[in-house]
């Protein structure tokens, strides 16, 4: 025994190290390169000194090299690349879409780049967000990605708004850059990042991508239609899924993040036709690209229509979370559908499982969830098919022997994180087994409470 404690306090130590480390190599990694901006700045600014007859588009011969094969294109050119370096964009989320958007947004020469997200990095972001590292879990996502974009261009102007966008500072924010990139996953912040970039005229680059599909198109360009056009009314809260709750392949934000940069950067220096009034569907399974024509500008769009009245005033005082009935926290929403008797704790049920108590386990997540991890003995029977399966529960509790009080086994319900376990707790109790009851939190109270190497996801 004492060996074994041993090697667990050698092991903890280890890692405390490893974490202190890690935390000093952070710090240097950032003043190194605050202080290579410093550098560049000056540099660039001895250069245009001394280049003074030749840089007439104000490219100095290091931006000039840096940039060489942008210059080289007889589309592009100096011009383009003299428009990008006077152009700023702002990214709202540096998540699975910001991340490759940030990364070219800051190689290709742009002079002024605004990342918002008020999140911090996690594990579990790091098969899709790509712009994170390892050594940034538990770090600010804003500081993590403005890290990454000054290692490949010193010379760009970052600013880290570490905050969410709400309609409070929405309008101060986007106000200071030209183009807008919507790399959130949720309906209140599409429609507020919408209206805010009507109300001060800026085009918007929207992308979005969940499970193994993605969409882009831009909005409210030269005439353009805005989201609101397209989609007055938001759509009904189940069909608002998020990747937290589906899942999304890594590579579909990656692709859609990357064209959303592609329009970004066509606007700034004005080359190409920016996707406006067309949107882009990309099915990765079969590996389809579509361009579809959307609606032109609605008169009747509430904010851009021709009797709108949306004003910064009507902007600042709307409620987003209200109109689309969904928060614009990440966090998951926790409900509250059922009374106390009809719940436990994963720590209660615990102690009843040593007690050895006769239950049945039904976990209703879907099956491919289940197959992840999943509590011993469970009974997965997805909430959709509880219905169908009633008789599959009526079996399982009459192979139990009673308790040795004489009662009959208990049932208990289980999910995800304790929303859909109380969805079914009413349906059961409905279907007759009145003393069904769930496990409050679904397994992530279990990993959490109970066993903390019990797998998340
Ligand atoms: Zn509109």
């Amino acid at each position: 025994m004492a060996s074994s404690d041993g090697a667990v306090d050698d092991a903890s130590r280890i890692r405390r190290e490893i974490e202190a480390l890690k935390n000093e190599r952070s710090d240097i990694d950032r003043q190194i390169s605050d202080l290579e901006t410093q550098l560049r700045g000056l540099q660039s600014k001895t250069e245009v000194v001394h280049n003074d007859g030749l840089a007439a588009h104000g490219l100095s011969p290091d931006l000039i090299y840096r940039h060489s094969r942008h210059l080289m294109l007889p589309s592009f050119g100096v011009q383009g690349q003299s428009k990008l370096s006077k152009s700023s964009v702002l990214v709202v989320g540096a998540g699975g879409l910001g991340s490759p958007a940030l990364l070219y947004l800051a190689a290709c020469g742009l002079g002024k780049i605004g990342i918002v997200d008020h999140d911090v990095v996690e594990l579990n972001n790091l098969h899709r967000q790509v712009i994170h590292s390892e050594e940034y879990i538990g770090s600010p996502k804003v500081e993590s990605a403005a890290a990454a974009c000054l290692k490949i261009n010193s010379t760009v102007l970052i600013t880290k708004h570490q905050e969410a966008l709400r309609t409070t500072n929405a309008l101060d924010i986007v106000s200071k850059y030209d183009i807008v990139i919507d790399a959130t996953d949720n309906a209140p912040s599409r429609y507020l990042i919408n209206d805010c970039c009507v109300v001060l005229g800026k085009p918007l680059v929207s992308g979005a991508a969940i499970g193994m599909e993605g969409q882009l198109t831009v909005y409210n360009y030269k005439g353009g239609p805005c989201y609101r056009c397209l989609f007055p009314l938001p759509p009904p809260t189940t069909a608002c899924q998020r990747c937290s709750d589906s899942g999304v392949l890594g590579v579909v934000p990656g692709i859609i993040g990357c064209l959303q940069a592609l329009e970004a950067i066509k606007i700034a220096s004005s080359v190409g036709e920016p996707l406006s009034g067309r949107m882009l569907l990309l099915d990765s399974l079969s590996t389809k690209i579509r361009i579809v024509k959307i609606r032109g500008r609605s008169s009747q769009c509430e904010v851009c229509g021709e009797n709108s009245f949306f004003t910064p005033q009507h902007f600042k005082g709307f409620d987003y979370e209200k109109f689309t009935q969904t928060p614009l926290s990440v966090a998951p929403v926790k409900l509250s559908l059922l009374t106390p008797d009809f719940r436990i704790t994963a720590k209660e049920y615990k102690q009843r499982i040593v007690q050895g108590e006769a239950h049945v386990l039904v976990d209703v997540r879907p099956e491919h969830h289940f197959k992840i991890v999943s509590l011993p003995n469970a009974l997965n029977i997805p909430l959709t098919m509880i219905e169908q399966r009633v008789g599959d529960i009526s079996s399982a509790l009459k192979e139990k022997q009673p308790n040795s009080s004489g009662s009959s086994p208990h049932l208990y319900v289980v999910c995800r994180r304790g929303n859909d376990s109380q969805r079914a707790v009413q349906l059961l109790h409905k279907l007759g087994f009145v003393a069904a009851r769930d496990i409050i939190g679904g397994i992530e109270s279990w990993a959490r409470e109970v066993d903390p190497k019990f797998p998340t996801y």
